[in-house]
């Protein structure tokens, strides 16, 4: 131990995968093998700008110091991608092997069709009409380029979940753990690679691919909130802009006070679900701990920027929350806030005591909320078929795998 410099005191990164490591502590490891101090930072390019999948892709590095790393046991460390589905409406999902073989599903939504309604991200939205007037442009300058004019990540923060929401078959789970900040960052990067996604524009590439994330997809952010904001840090870099992700949440209080408080922060969406404490306790038992009152009152700590508002998603539940009484206490609720609604219509799942309201049922409520001159949108399920959609995911733990494989895209 003698010799040994501050930084490697205070931040000895131990061997194991390097994605997920932030600048300071490539930087420290760089100094510990007596390294210059721009081989971390050509490092960190390869890591989160070139995404590469092993040490010896990293082309910037002397082969020397390549060899060196491998030796000491560090790896790139990217998630693998096991099992692809892919759905008729694009929708792809896949299943995603962490080193230590726990699994967690990401979803991948080429093509938003109009933000809220479909990807449940809030930017599509905006950006749907600017893709009207820019279309003709970038298919001009860059006609072989990536084929959408963007596309949807949704990525987990947990293996399972432990929040208990009644409708949702990823609760049936339980929770098995965290999932690191290089583990959540890694799904987006794994996912990425497989579409051959360029982020930056280049040369060849003039017009690069607008990527949304939505952090929607098994687990529960909140509950893990320093590796979802460390995530969201690595994401940044890579990069994808944080005004293009959108978290949600099932209510975590002590999550939301803190992400009041980030000044580099994604959008964020709230797991309503109900009008009333006593329709919420029935199928969401978080409330017990956090009710809608004080639920609501952490929300107002949040400073919204301009053009920003707060998603607050309510799962339709045919009998259960989905009346015009329950619409009038809805708006009572939120009308003094700027946000949105977006319902969703529940996805079935197998033993689960809900059912679908009818049709003529969404669109009355989603009419009420309206003339209330609140925004609502119905968010149309993606990847039903393949059991992609909304608390969906995981599905398959209780079903024999339906998953189909498919070749490289
Ligand atoms: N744990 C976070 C994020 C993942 S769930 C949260 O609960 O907010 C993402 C969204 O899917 C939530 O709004 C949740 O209410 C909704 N959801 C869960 N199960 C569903 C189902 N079976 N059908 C439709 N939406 C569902
Ligand atoms: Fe967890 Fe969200 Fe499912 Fe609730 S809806 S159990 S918080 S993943």
């Amino acid at each position: 131990m003698l010799n040994k410099t501050k930084d490697e005191i205070e931040n000895p990164p131990t061997p194991g995968p390097l994605f997920g490591l932030p600048l300071p502590e490539l930087t420290a490891l760089m100094k510990r093998l007596n390294q210059p101090a721009y081989r971390a930072t050509q490092l960190h390019h390869a890591l989160y700008r070139q995404r590469v999948a092993s040490p010896d892709e990293i082309s910037t590095l002397p082969a020397d110091l390549r060899d060196l790393l491998k030796t000491e046991g560090y790896t790139i460390g990217l998630p693998e991608i096991v099992q692809t589905a892919r759905s008729i409406d694009g929708t792809e999902r896949y299943l995603i092997r962490m080193a230590d073989g726990e699994t967690v599903e990401t979803v991948w939504m080429p093509d938003g069709d109009g933000g809220e309604r479909g990807d449940g991200s809030q930017a599509a939205e905006e950006e749907e009409k600017e893709d009207q007037e820019n279309n003709s442009i970038a298919a001009e300058q860059n006609p072989a380029a990536f084929p959408y004019r963007r596309s949807t990540i949704c990525v987990s923060s947990q293996v399972g979940c432990a929040v208990n929401c009644q409708f949702c078959l990823t609760a049936k789970l339980g929770i098995r753990r965290n999932l690191t900040a290089g583990e959540i960052a890694g799904q987006v990067a794994a996912v990425l690679n497989r579409h051959q996604v360029a982020l930056s524009s280049s040369r060849g590439n003039p017009t690069p691919a607008r990527i949304n994330l939505v952090f929607m997809g098994m687990g529960e952010p909140f509950l893990n909130y320093a590796n979802f904001i460390a995530a969201v840090r690595l994401l940044t870099q890579m990069p994808i802009p944080e005004s293009r992700m959108t978290v949600s949440t099932s209510g975590i209080l002590p999550g939301i006070l803190d992400f009041a408080k980030e000044i580099v922060r994604p959008k964020l969406a709230v797991s309503l679900n109900a009008s009333n404490d006593q329709v919420r306790e029935s199928i969401m038992p978080i409330t017990r701990k956090w009710n809608i009152a004080a639920l609501l009152e952490a929300l107002a700590t949040i400073p919204l920027r301009n053009r920003e508002w707060i998603t607050f998603e309510y799962v339709l539940l045919g009998g259960i929350n989905d009346s015009l009484q329950h619409a009038d206490e809805l708006i009572a609720l939120v009308r003094d806030m700027r946000c949105k609604i977006n319902l969703i219509v529940w996805n079935s799942g197998p033993n689960m005591p809900f059912h679908e309201p009818p049709q003529s049922g969404v669109s009355a409520f989603q009419k009420r909320i309206m003339a209330a001159g609140i925004p609502a949108y119905i968010r149309r399920p993606r990847g039903r078929d393949i059991y992609a959609a909304c608390g969906q995911l995981k599905r398959t733990v209780e079903q024999p795998p339906q998953l189909v494989e498919l070749a490289p895209a």
